[in-house]
């Protein structure tokens, strides 16, 4: 989520614009900049989305907050809003109110403004009450991303686990995405399609997160070390070490040492390649140096974060100055793929 600006805070929470809503903005008031107010009409209709959406995000930051939750930032983008949480609800019903709270205050604002317009039919109110009756029933369609798709997950959680919870509610995400870009190109409306490859998009990645999540969200860092069964000398041949994996079947990849420094590693799939051709070369010809050193401590999560940061395949984990072994980044893959399967 590059390219936005910060706009301000309500309730302490950052409020940030994405420069494509900007520049939307900006085509949509130069759209309408030829009649005659037409400009500032639209610079208004724009304010009232805008005001919209973070009203709507508002409602989940605040009920999130009471279910101490805290919301890193409020981002508005050109399909709606989003408000980005520091951590996943503890439990599922917490994640039910939080994901209504947003429609909720959407049909309340809706609500409002249509009482205002039984009073005096002012175009404004029209407006919101349009607008705000959409942000509301749009999210509530029962499909990952939008609102309704977590309140769904939510409640099948209890009956289908996480997992299945979460598959089902992107399925479904899925599906409606499709759906909107049939009509989308039906009725020739560009923004539907584009609304749909939208949640296409954010339903999988939505899914992918969820399902690393549930798979070793409670797994410490420590749980996923592989002992090392030897070090290799960096002097080694490339020989030596394929006689190592061959005597280690499970090992993926073995440190090199240099005396008591720890240099790096080298990958089975490297040395079977190659110690065939060039089995005298030293091993350093195929060190890998780009490995994160750690102690173990923590979640397993935040070390695949610090080992993404730093494009790191693996972690020797040197507890007290000696080498407990290697988190694998292939080895956590292998699981996550593997519970999948187990589970569908
Ligand atoms: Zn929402």
């Amino acid at each position: 989520m590059g390219w936005s600006l910060t706009i301000g805070r309500v309730f302490g929470i950052p409020v940030k614009v994405h420069v494509t809503l900007l520049l939307l903005v900006g085509v949509v008031v130069a759209m309408t900049a030829s009649t005659p107010h037409g400009g500032i009409a639209g610079l208004l209709f724009a304010a009232l989305v805008f005001g919209s959406v973070l009203f709507h995000e508002l409602g989940h930051a605040l009920v999130a907050r009471r279910f101490s939750v805290e919301t890193r930032e409020i981002m508005l983008l050109p399909i709606g809003g989003a408000a980005v949480l520091s951590k996943s609800p503890d439990k599922p019903s917490d994640e039910m109110w939080i994901a209504l709270a947003g429609p909720a205050v959407s049909l309340l604002v809706a609500l409002a403004a249509w009482l205002v317009t039984l009073v005096s039919p002012v175009e404004v109110a029209r407006d919101l009450l349009v607008v705000n009756l959409i942000l509301g029933l749009f999210n509530l369609i029962p499909a990952f991303p939008l609102d309704g798709g977590r309140a769904l997950r939510a409640g099948l959680v209890r009956w289908m686990g996480m997992l299945r919870a979460t598959r089902t509610a992107a399925k479904l995400g899925r599906l409606l995405a499709i759906a909107l870009v049939v009509l989308g190109i039906y009725h020739g409306q560009f923004l539907l399609g584009i609304v749909g490859g939208f949640i296409f998009v954010a339903a999988a990645a939505e899914e992918r997160g969820t399902m690393i999540r549930a798979i070793i969200g409670h797994r410490t860092a420590r749980d996923a070390v592989q002992p090392a069964p030897q070090t290799l000398g960096v002097a080694s041949t490339a020989a030596e070490a394929a006689r190592v994996f061959r005597a280690h079947i499970e090992a993926r990849a073995l440190p090199v040492v240099f005396g008591d420094a720890i240099l790096g590693v080298v990958h089975r799939d490297v040395i079977e390649a190659c110690a065939g051709n060039t089995p005298d070369a030293p091993l350093q010809n195929f060190l890998d140096r780009n490995v994160l050193t750690h102690n173990g401590s923590g979640s397993l999560l935040a070390l695949l974060q610090e080992m993404g940061r730093a494009g790191s395949r693996i972690a020797i984990i040197v507890d007290e100055g000696s080498l407990r072994g290697l988190v694998v980044l292939e080895a956590i893959l292998d699981d996550i793929r593997a519970a999948r399967h187990a589970e569908f």
